[in-house]
């Protein structure tokens, strides 16, 4: 059974469709579900099968899909207001946002149905263990983008990690995770590490862009000082591919949390 997020009420405090400024309202979303469902070709049972779902998500009957820009947009809402909620009161350390990139993560264009969300996250888990982040709160989520932006490399689905981690200071971050996120040609920055502010909104900020609805492809465009690499929106194949991927996998599977967090949202695997 899915996980119902659409019962669980959004306090006004950290609620993203009140307080973040960019954040997809529901038209927005609706229209994406639309978008998707025209894209999506039925030329497979799993695709047959998740247009159905889409076409019939209404108000009173959601999908719940991972997939579902609707339902997405829902489970991103109780994601921010929990996480926020729980960051506010628990400070004895300062929040810091980590993005982690595993260079060896990287899968061809129409082969991301071979990565192992829960592989990943076991691993994650184990150098965390093993780590001076041992009795660390680390929350966050996977992140997908398409990486366009090498001449020398095919384009590549690359998987990374979005997360809010409670320690003593950066440095011990950086220390505890370095050896295992090495740099690499098509990853420079495997780690980046930045001080969450204190106040609601930064906590909404931070908390909504771990569990990102939107996803990109890096590209390298030519600029009056040379190429410099930007985002644009990943081509309609690859949301496809992305979306059949994520029905399947489900939320739980995007979402990576040890220690800390018990709330109603403890049932989520
Ligand atoms: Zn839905």
């Amino acid at each position: 059974m899915r996980f119902d997020f659409f019962r669980y009420a959004i306090p006004d405090r950290f609620n993203p469709a009140t307080t973040l400024e960019g954040y997809e309202t529901f038209e927005q979303a609706d229209k994406a579900r639309r978008t998707l469902v025209s894209l999506l070709k039925a030329k497979s049972p799993r695709e047959r099968k998740l247009t159905e779902l889409l076409r019939k998500c209404r108000r009173g009957e959601r999908c719940l899909s991972a997939a579902c820009p609707i339902c997405a947009r829902r489970a991103r809402a109780w994601w921010v207001t929990e996480l926020s909620e729980y960051m506010s009161v628990s400070r004895d350390e300062n929040w810091y946002a980590v993005s982690l990139v595993p260079a060896n993560c990287r899968f061809p264009l129409g082969n991301l149905s071979t990565f192992n969300p829960a592989r990943v996250k076991d691993k994650l888990r184990k150098q965390l263990d093993r780590s001076r982040l041992a009795n660390s709160v680390v929350v966050g989520a996977i992140d997908f983008g398409v990486d366009a932006s090498s001449v020398r490399h095919a384009p590549m689905w690359h998987p990374h990690f979005y997360l809010l981690i409670q320690a003593r200071s950066k440095k011990r971050i950086r220390k505890a995770l370095g050896r295992y996120y090495p740099k690499a040609a098509h990853t420079p920055r495997p780690i980046r590490i930045r001080k969450v502010g204190s106040r609601d909104e930064d906590l909404v900020n931070v908390t909504s862009y771990s569990l990102k609805s939107t996803f990109t492809k890096r590209v390298r465009v030519k600029g009056p000082s040379g190429t410099k690499p930007i985002k644009t929106p990943i081509d309609p194949d690859h949301q496809v591919e992305l979306a059949l991927c994520l029905h399947r996998w489900g939320l739980g599977m995007r979402l990576f949390r040890r220690a800390g967090l018990h709330g109603p949202n403890v049932g989520v695997r």
